[in-house]
C-alpha cells in the first residue's frame, strides 16, 4: 500500500514538474505580434479644421426612419463644397439618394484595387429629458476647454470631416495616387443605412467593384483596454456581431383573476425569460477575440502573459473571468437582452396574451437560425411561440477580416507612424456599423475610428455631452493622412 502511495507520489510530482515546464516555455516564447515603425513629423493642421467641425456639428442631421431635417443635410453636403475645394475640384463626388456621398480619386495603376474609407453624417436624436444635462447646447458646435462639444462629433463626424481634412492637405501638397481611392458617407447609419450604405453598396457591386480594403468607424485608441493591459491600444475591429430581436408570445384563455389557473400568460412568459437569463450562450474564445489575446497576451504583465499563453489549461479559467463584465462578456458569447415586454390590460384580469422582445448580438460563428434553436430548445414549452421581429433589422454575423495582409498592416503601419508606442490589437465589434452591408466587397473590412479617447468619453457616444478634445480630432486627420499615403503611394 505504502509503495502505491509513494508511486502515485512520484507520478503526480512528475506530472507537475511536466505541466509548470510547459507553462514556462509558453510563457516565454510567446512572442510579441506588434510591428516596429519610426515616428513621422507631425504635419501642421490648419487651424480652420478645428472651427471646421465645430461648424457642422451645428447643422442638427439627426437621422430618422420617416421624415428628416432635408435643410441640415443639405446644408451639411453645401459646407462640404464650398470648404474642401481640393477635394471638391479634384475628387469626384456623386450624391447618392440625395445625401448621401461617394468620392473617388482615380490612381494612376488600374491594376490596384481600390481602396474605401467610410464615414456617416446622421447623428442619433438628443433626447428631450437630457437636453437640460448637457452642458453646452448639444448642436451648439462650442469650443471650450480644449474640446468640440455636441451631438456627432465622436460619432461619426469626426471620420467624414477627418478624412475630407487629411485629403484637402494631401492634394494641396500635390498628391496623385498610384491606387484609386474611394470615400462613401451615408446619411442613414443610425437607422439602419437603407438610403445610404446599401444603396452605395449596391452600386459598387453592379460595378464590380472589389476593394483591397475597407475601413468604416468603429473601435478606438483606447488606454488600457482590458485588466492586465497597461499600454495604449489600437483597437482594429475585424468582425461584426450579428443582430436579430426574437418575439416570445404566449396565448392563454383570459378570465377573472379570482379564480386563476396555475399558469397565466404572465407567469409563463416570465418562466421563459428566466430560463433564458439563466442560461445564457456557450462562451467561445475563438475567431477575433482569440485573435485580440493573440496581439495583446505577449504585452501583458507576467501573470495574465502565463495565463493568455496556455489557454489550453486557463482557457475555462478566463471564460468565467471574462463572463463576469458585461463588456467583455460581450466578447465571447451570443448576448441575451430582453428590452421590452407587454401584457395584460386591467388589475382584476387575466392577461390572454402576454409577449416580450429579446434582442440578440450574435456572435460570428453562430447564425439567426442557431440563435433561434437554441432559444427554443433552452425554453422548451411549446405554449410560448418564438417568432423573429421583422419591424427591425436583423443580420448575421460579419466574416471575420484577415489581419496578415496589405490592409491591416498600412492601418498598423499607419497609427504607429503617428504615435509609435501605441499597440495595435485586432478585435471584435459588439455594435452594428454601416460596414456589415459592405460583406463581400473585400475581404478585408476593418471598423476603426482611429482616435484616441479617453474611457470617460466614451459613454458621452449617443449619451450626453458628447464631445472630442482638439487633440484627438488632429490625431485622426493625421492618421488619415498616413492612412492614404501609405496606402496609395
Ligand atoms: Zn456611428
Amino acid at each position: 500500500m505504502k509503495k502505491l502511495l509513494r508511486s502515485i507520489f512520484w507520478l503526480l510530482l512528475v506530472a507537475l514538474i511536466i505541466v509548470i515546464a510547459i507553462l514556462i516555455l509558453n510563457t516565454v516564447n510567446y512572442a510579441s505580434k506588434q510591428a516596429h515603425y519610426d515616428q513621422v513629423d507631425p504635419i501642421a493642421i490648419p487651424e480652420g479644421a478645428i472651427s471646421r467641425l465645430s461648424q457642422v456639428v451645428q447643422f442638427p442631421t439627426v437621422g430618422h426612419e420617416t421624415s428628416i431635417d432635408t435643410a441640415a443635410f443639405q446644408n451639411i453636403n453645401q459646407f462640404m463644397v464650398e470648404n474642401y475645394p481640393m477635394v471638391d475640384s479634384l475628387m469626384e463626388p456623386l450624391q447618392i439618394n440625395e445625401f448621401s456621398s461617394i468620392y473617388k480619386l482615380r490612381g494612376r495603376n488600374v491594376d490596384l484595387k481600390p481602396i474605401l474609407l467610410m464615414g456617416h453624417l446622421d447623428v442619433v436624436p438628443v433626447d428631450e429629458m437630457s437636453m437640460e444635462k448637457w452642458t453646452v447646447p448639444p448642436f451648439s458646435g462650442e469650443i471650450k476647454d480644449g474640446y468640440i462639444w455636441g451631438r456627432g462629433t465622436l460619432d461619426d463626424k469626426i471620420a467624414c470631416f477627418g478624412l475630407l481634412e487629411a485629403m484637402e492637405l494631401l492634394l494641396q501638397k500635390e498628391f496623385v495616387p498610384e491606387r484609386t481611392i474611394y470615400f462613401a458617407f451615408g446619411h442613414d447609419e443610425e437607422v439602419g443605412g437603407k438610403q445610404g450604405a446599401v444603396t452605395i453598396a449596391n452600386k459598387f457591386r453592379n460595378e464590380n467593384i472589389e476593394f483591397e480594403y475597407i475601413m468604416d468607424e468603429g473601435m478606438l485608441i483606447l488606454e488600457k483596454p482590458m485588466t492586465g493591459l497597461d499600454q495604449t491600444t489600437a483597437l482594429i475591429g475585424i468582425a461584426e456581431k450579428g443582430y436579430t430581436t426574437l418575439t416570445l408570445t404566449v396565448n392563454l384563455d383570459g378570465g377573472h383573476s379570482s379564480m386563476p389557473p396555475t399558469n397565466t400568460a404572465i407567469g409563463l412568459l416570465s418562466k421563459a425569460i428566466s430560463k433564458l437569463e439563466s442560461n445564457p450562450f456557450p462562451a467561445k474564445i475563438n475567431g477575433a477575440t482569440a485573435e485580440l489575446f493573440q496581439h495583446v497576451g505577449p504585452e501583458m504583465t507576467m501573470l495574465n502573459k502565463v495565463v493568455f499563453s496556455n489557454l489550453w489549461l486557463f482557457k475555462g479559467i478566463l471564460k468565467n473571468k471574462l463572463s463576469e463584465t458585461p463588456s467583455t462578456n460581450a466578447l465571447i458569447r451570443t448576448t441575451t437582452a430582453t428590452t421590452m415586454i407587454r401584457g395584460g390590460v386591467r388589475e382584476n384580469v387575466l392577461a390572454s396574451q402576454a409577449s416580450a422582445k429579446i434582442n440578440f448580438r450574435i456572435l460570428p460563428g453562430e447564425t439567426i437560425e442557431t440563435v433561434k434553436a437554441y432559444v427554443k430548445k433552452t425554453i422548451d414549452d411549446d405554449r410560448i411561440l418564438i417568432s423573429e421581429n421583422k419591424e427591425n433589422f436583423s443580420n448575421n454575423p460579419s466574416a471575420v477580416s484577415n489581419t496578415d495582409c496589405f490592409g491591416y498592416k498600412v492601418i498598423q503601419r499607419s497609427v504607429k507612424q503617428v504615435k509609435s508606442d501605441v499597440l495595435v490589437a485586432p478585435a471584435l465589434m459588439i455594435a452594428a456599423t454601416d460596414a456589415r452591408h459592405y460583406q463581400g466587397l473585400s475581404d478585408n473590412i476593418y471598423r476603426f475610428l482611429p482616435t484616441q479617447i479617453v474611457k470617460d468619453d466614451l459613454s458621452r457616444i449617443h449619451g450626453i455631452d458628447e464631445r472630442i478634445s482638439r487633440e484627438s480630432y488632429e490625431q485622426i486627420i493625421q492618421i488619415y493622412y498616413q492612412l492614404i499615403l501609405n496606402s496609395c503611394k
